[in-house]
């Protein structure tokens, strides 16, 4: 392995070989991608649902979203890479005065972003969808944009592409420890279970582990583990094709076709942060049953696969994408608290403006700033979270 680079990746989820992808592009010098895994995207992000949408209730959110829909319909040209990727859209059912008044909101922001979202009745639901038991259905939001793709197609395109750009991606290689200066503020190096590696700058896109890894350099990124799990059933053809991703704000329940089945999710609330990421069959009978009382059709499908996966979550729910704190040449891209797929094109963008421009141009991510987290009134969730 090689012992120097000009910038160190550390990280090989959809996050890491994004930045990876676009700072080579943009000629940053030696770029080094190191992922302690075998392979890339085997984390959170080979767990993950593959949904892509721009419903988000904040601004940031939206933004991040819309640059990265827009990158995902000319991936072929970009990327150069297949990319299994379906535009059928994401329905949010609003079941309460609440969620109504909320999305109600955001769909004036929406607009005002440029995007065409729809606003169905009750009836116009019941028509579309004709599948949802409409009890408590006061109404949804539809993006047609909105949809799902391939997070492995997505994971390989990136990698691909930064090694045409001649980006080093090497597998195998855990950090183990980041090397300050004499005076402790600039990075000048990696540890790595492979032997050091000196680099000018660093960026971690190291998910649900970047408290972690960030804590080597004596830094505190508050990045929480929090298990979510899926379902696949088997080939299900009683939901005409092509349907929305649907989503029950109330329940967190969200459905979307997979393989020829359907794919299931929900949030275990009462989930505690932690990096167990086995099956909890409990509430995968929770998953179930929640999927048959929205969706009764749903009876007929049969479980085939199930697996879980960890979210990387922040207090507010929105990625950190800054300096790694007072450290010259650091840098942080991580925390997308569950949309870290959808986001993924975007943040690559963005971070290789802030590391390579000193500011990021694409989108103001000011609200993306570590040092939010010791200022609440800075602190903005976001609520359109599954
Ligand atoms: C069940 C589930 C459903 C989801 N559904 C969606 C969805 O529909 N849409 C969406 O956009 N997002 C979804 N997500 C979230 C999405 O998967 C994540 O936001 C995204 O994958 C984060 O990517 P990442 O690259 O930051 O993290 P990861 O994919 O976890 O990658 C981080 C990498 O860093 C590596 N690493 C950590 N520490 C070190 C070290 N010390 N040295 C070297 N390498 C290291 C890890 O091995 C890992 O490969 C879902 C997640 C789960 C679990």
């Amino acid at each position: 392995m090689q012992d120097s680079a000009d910038i160190v990746v550390v990280g090989g989820g959809c996050i890491g070989v994004s930045v990876a992808y676009h700072l080579a592009k943009r000629g940053a010098g030696k770029v080094l991608l190191l992922e302690r895994d075998q392979f890339l995207g085997q984390e959170s992000t080979g767990k993950c649902a593959g949904g892509i949408r721009a419903q988000f209730s904040t601004e940031v959110n939206t933004r991040l979203s819309l640059l990265s829909i827009k990158a995902f319909e000319n991936w072929q040209q970009e990327i150069g890479e297949p990319l299994q990727y379906w535009q059928w859209g994401y329905c949010f059912l609003l079941t309460s005065d609440e969620l109504v008044a909320n999305f109600k909101k955001s769909f004036k922001m929406w607009k005002r972003l440029g995007m065409e979202p729809e606003w169905w009745s009750p009836e116009e639901v019941a028509r579309r969808l004709p599948y949802i038991n409409m009890e408590g259905v006061q109404g949804a939001t539809f993006h047609q944009r909105d949809g799902f793709g391939d997070p492995s197609d997505i994971t390989q395109g990136f990698a691909k592409a930064a090694r045409r750009h001649g980006a080093v991606i090497e597998n195998n290689v855990e950090v183990t420890g980041i090397r300050l200066d004499s005076l402790g503020r600039q990075v000048v190096g990696v540890e790595t279970n492979r032997g050091e590696v000196r680099c000018g700058k660093l960026v971690l896109c190291t998910g649900a582990w970047t408290r972690k890894v960030a804590a080597m350099a004596g830094i505190d990124v508050p990045i929480e583990p929090i298990r979510r799990q899926i379902i696949v059933t088997d080939k299900f053809d009683k939901i005409a094709d092509p349907f929305p991703m649907t989503v029950d704000l109330s329940t967190t329940l969200y459905f979307h076709r997979e393989s020829g089945g359907v794919l299931i999710g929900m949030s275990d609330h009462s989930e505690s942060a932690g990096f167990n990421d086995s099956f909890n069959e409990e509430f995968g009978e929770q998953m179930l049953m929640t999927a048959m009382e929205r969706a009764p059709v749903l009876e007929n499908a049969v479980p085939k696969h199930k697996w879980a996966g960890l979210y990387e979550v922040t207090p507010d729910h929105h990625p950190v994408i800054d300096r790694l704190g007072h450290l010259d040449g650091a840098y942080v891209c991580a925390g997308f608290s569950g949309h870290g797929l959808m986001h993924a094109p975007a943040a690559g963008i963005v971070t290789a403006e802030l590391m390579l421009e000193g500011k990021a141009s694409s989108v103001d991510i000011t609200a993306l700033e570590l040092e939010r987290f010791s200022d609440p009134s800075r602190l903005h969730d976001e609520a359109n979270v599954i």
